[in-house]
């Protein structure tokens, strides 16, 4: 099933061909600023099965950390997804898809980083940073 994505106001949209692995929220700082909200729930794609369909010059990066590019709606702000280059897989923003994936997130991470005022409970494995594997 091809998944269908977009930004908050329309104008970049994407496909992806299939998850690879399960979805996690995390909580840590960057993803808490990025996204102005208590986490980001993720999930990784494949580079060939990931395709920006519309709008890819008005995607905009910011290097949030060395070597990792999170890309943005310059008209929006929505914050798609993120990526190393050298690596296989980007990560999508889960919050900008438009298709159920048929999949929830399984664990929390950088817990470490959660705020008191947006403490979250859900019943899921916690870390207190990146999950072990
Ligand atoms: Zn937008
Ligand atoms: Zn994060």
């Amino acid at each position: 099933m091809t998944l269908l994505g977009s930004c908050h106001c329309g104008a970049v949209a994407y496909e992806a061909a299939a998850i690879n692995g399960d979805l996690w929220h995390c909580h840590c700082q960057t993803c808490r600023k990025t996204h102005a909200a208590e986490r980001n729930t993720a999930a990784r794609v494949r580079r060939e099965d990931f395709r920006i369909v519309r709008g890819a010059e008005l995607l905009t990066h910011y290097e949030s950390c060395p070597g990792k590019f999170r890309h943005f709606c310059s008209r929006c702000g929505s914050h798609v997804y993120a990526e190393r280059p050298e690596l296989p897989d980007v990560v999508l923003r889960t919050g900008t898809l438009d298709t159920d994936p048929g999949l929830k997130a399984v664990r929390a991470v950088w817990m470490s980083h959660s705020k008191p005022w947006l403490a979250h409970q859900d019943g899921l494995p916690e870390f207190p940073e990146a999950s072990p594997a």
